[in-house]
């Protein structure tokens, strides 16, 4: 495999390569082929991007029937055909069966354009600067988002800079069992001499993705949003790696039942990789001036295209987000005998999640790392998360057939014996 290019001019911030050094050339569903026609699973899904597979088929078909009729590409933030027929499978399909009223905002294309658009509305809309945001938070790395975002590899590499406008609270399950963290932000909303500025918004990932799959309890979610309405504080709620299904739900917030002000999507939203993001608004919050938040790529009709064909076919009915929810228990019971037997073998580890967002604590990121990499050499691909990189972390396709579900999950087993011994 020829990989000297490659070595040689990009630059050192490349990250997934160094996990994954081999030229990858084709993909389907759960499967990746590298140059050599090596196969793997794929567990990592693109971080969570590819919730419906590689190259779904069904969105695909979408995308290429759009594209032989010479229909437009790209179109500013143009009225496009594309645009509407997106914006009519997002409500018939998704917000008006779940009771929801939102109007769309299409910032750039990644998540953390979705994330800054998200607070400066917050912002503009409470006239106050600052956004509490919870410890292990990852809001992206522009740099409005990454005063929201907790790890310090990211806030040092600014040059400097200082990274303001967020205060971090302790997120659920930070002190321990049995102490419920937001008595701590509570107490200091109501204290005029507690130092926290009160805040415009609250951002919150209802299961924190890069931070380690922290699974924020559904009766935590429901009081912070009471806490919220309480304080006329505005509930973001960053569903852009635990949206689109991830957690079994096409919105993560929706097993608290807990209505957000704002929500960011991106990652899975365009159902094939394609980038997109969108920011939902309620109404009233909608008081951007014409053009005061601009950008040149503001909803790619591509994007359009393969995300309504995506919500069509996946979300008409309930039968994708059982089969998920299904498939988040298969891969549950698996993680919690992987963990069970390396805290038998010395390595105390816990399993954690929710639907197909799920992870093995295994305590520290070095044994992550040999499990990790050995499970790379057998044919799966999967990535850490968490502060020290120390939970092994299952994203696999939510479209993931069961064969190569329990191909994968024995594969890591196996890797994880042969990396202890
Ligand atoms: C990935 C991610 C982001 C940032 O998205 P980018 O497209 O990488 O900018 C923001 N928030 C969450 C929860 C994410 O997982």
């Amino acid at each position: 495999m020829q990989t000297q290019i490659l070595e040689r001019m990009e630059s050192d911030v490349r990250t997934y390569s160094r996990s994954f050094p081999v030229v990858f050339t084709k993909a389907k569903n759960a499967r990746l082929t590298d140059e050599d026609g090596r196969e793997y699973i794929d567990f990592l899904a693109g971080a969570g991007t590819l919730n419906y597979g590689h190259n779904n088929s069904h969105i695909k078909q979408a995308l290429l029937e759009y594209l032989a009729e010479d229909n437009i590409i790209h179109g500013l933030d143009f009225w496009t055909a594309a645009k509407r027929d997106y914006l009519e499978a997002l409500e018939e399909v998704i917000l008006k069966p779940r009771g929801l009223d939102y109007k769309v905002q299409f910032p750039g294309p990644t998540g953390t354009n979705a994330v800054e658009a998200a607070i400066r509305l917050a912002r503009n809309a409470k006239g106050r600067h600052n956004i509490v945001t919870f410890t292990n938070g990852f809001h992206g790395v522009t740099m409005g988002a990454l005063a929201t975002t907790g790890n310090r590899k990211f806030r040092e590499a600014t040059g400097g800079v200082p990274t303001v406008g967020g205060s971090f609270m302790p997120f659920d399950g930070y002190l321990g069992d049995g102490a419920d963290t937001l008595d701590y932000f509570e107490k200091l909303l109501g204290d005029k001499s507690g130092g926290l500025d009160i805040p415009a918004g609250v951002i919150v990932e209802t299961v924190q993705g890069e931070g380690g799959i922290n699974v924020a309890g559904l009766d935590w979610l429901k009081r912070l949003e009471g806490i919220c309405r309480a304080h006329d504080i505005l509930l973001i709620v960053d569903d852009i790696q635990a949206g689109c299904g991830r957690t079994g739900k096409f919105f993560s917030f929706e097993h608290a039942d807990v209505v957000p002000d704002i929500v960011t999507n991106s990652k899975s939203l365009s159902g094939l990789g394609l980038p997109f993001s969108q920011v939902l608004v309620r109404p009233e919050l909608d008081i951007w001036k014409p053009g005061q938040y601009n950008g040149t790529f503001r909803g790619f009709a591509l994007a359009f295209t393969t995300a309504a064909a995506a919500i069509r076919q996946y979300w008409s009915d309930d039968t994708f987000e059982r089969d998920v929810q299904r498939k988040g228990r298969v891969v549950a019971e698996r993680f919690q005998k992987i963990a069970a037997w390396l805290t038998e073998n010395g390595v105390p580890a816990t399993e954690r999640g929710r639907g197909l967002m799920r992870g093995i604590d295994v305590g520290s990121g070095d044994i992550a790392d040999k499990i990790t990499t050995q499970a790379f050499e057998n044919g799966l691909v999967i990535e850490t998360s968490g502060q020290d990189g120390e939970v092994v972390k299952c994203l696999c396709p939510l479209t993931i057939p069961d064969e190569d579900l329990l191909k994968g999950l024995d594969i890591l087993e196996e890797s994880t014996r042969q990396a202890l011994s």
